[in-house]
């Protein structure tokens, strides 16, 4: 308790090995854990709840229990996206995978081709590798000089890309989202297991975010065919 994915990834890495994390190094593991968790790898190795060993827990009653598959089965079971409340979390044993590189990475689009390659992803998406996970977000970057150039005051969709696998079927199963339509910056290859935090580039620091009308939330939608008119509502939102 009290890590922080990134120095998880990188001490798995050093053995070939990988957490199935989340987004962003900087989340805490147990809060993420605690909340069922799914990452960059969902599709492939579904939620990372489900490979927890075991926990070390201080429950309410001020008891030190071990929480598994065979020492309080239910308080395990619960603690795998109950959240918060149900006691103080002080280890968490993970299993990890084998797993050293990615083919991952992002996609940006420009303003003018949000629409065609949003409805062309969420297409793609009724057919798509059930190994590949994909994800995509609008952002406003603003035009502010912290901002790197070639993002400020820019309206981009960012398409994430995450397959377990070589760089040659990475890049067949990446060849439609490219054809969408012209790429402003393309940031998809070979990813050392260890960057995963580089598929979404989540801001490392706090900042104001505005989402589905909330400051501070967190809203994904899980997207499939069916999903066009959430995407309807996203483009009118964004515009
Ligand atoms: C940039 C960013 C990217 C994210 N990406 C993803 C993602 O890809 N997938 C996903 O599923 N979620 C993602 N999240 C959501 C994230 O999983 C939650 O915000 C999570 O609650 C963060 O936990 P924390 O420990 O960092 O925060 P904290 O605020 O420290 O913890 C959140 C809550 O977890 C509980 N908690 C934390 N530690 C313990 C403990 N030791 N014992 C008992 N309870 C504890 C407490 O209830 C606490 O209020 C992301 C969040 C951010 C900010």
């Amino acid at each position: 308790a009290g890590a922080r994915w990134d120095a998880v990834t990188a001490a798995a890495a050093e053995h070939g090995l990988a957490p199935i994390s989340g987004a962003a190094g900087t989340v805490g593991v147990v809060g993420y854990l605690l909340g069922g968790g799914l990452g960059p790898l969902a599709r492939s190795h579904g939620f990372s709840s489900d490979y927890i060993e075991s926990f070390t827990v201080v429950t309410g009653t001020g008891d030190v229990v071990i929480a598994s598959q065979d020492h309080n089965s239910d308080l395990y079971w619960a603690l795998r996206g109950g959240k918060g409340g149900l006691g103080i979390v002080t280890e968490v044993r993970l299993r990890l995978i084998e797993l050293s590189t990615l083919y991952a990475g992002s996609l940006f689009f420009e303003e003018e081709h949000i629409e065609a390659a949003l409805r062309g992803w969420i297409d793609w998406t009724a057919t798509a590798h059930a190994q590949v996970s994909t994800s995509a977000a609008i952002l406003s970057f603003p035009p502010l000089d912290f901002i790197p150039e070639p993002f400020r005051g820019r309206r981009l969709l960012h398409l994430r890309f995450a397959y377990p696998g070589s760089h040659e079927e990475g890049e067949t199963l990446a060849a439609p989202l490219r054809a969408f339509a012209p790429i402003y910056m393309d940031m998809l290859g070979v990813l050392p297991v260890a960057g995963v935090a580089s598929i979404h580039n989540d801001p490392c620091d706090p900042c104001p975010t505005w989402m589905e009308g909330t400051f501070g939330s967190s809203n994904y939608v899980p997207c499939r065919r069916s999903s066009t008119p959430k995407v309807d509502c996203c483009l009118t939102h964004a515009a």
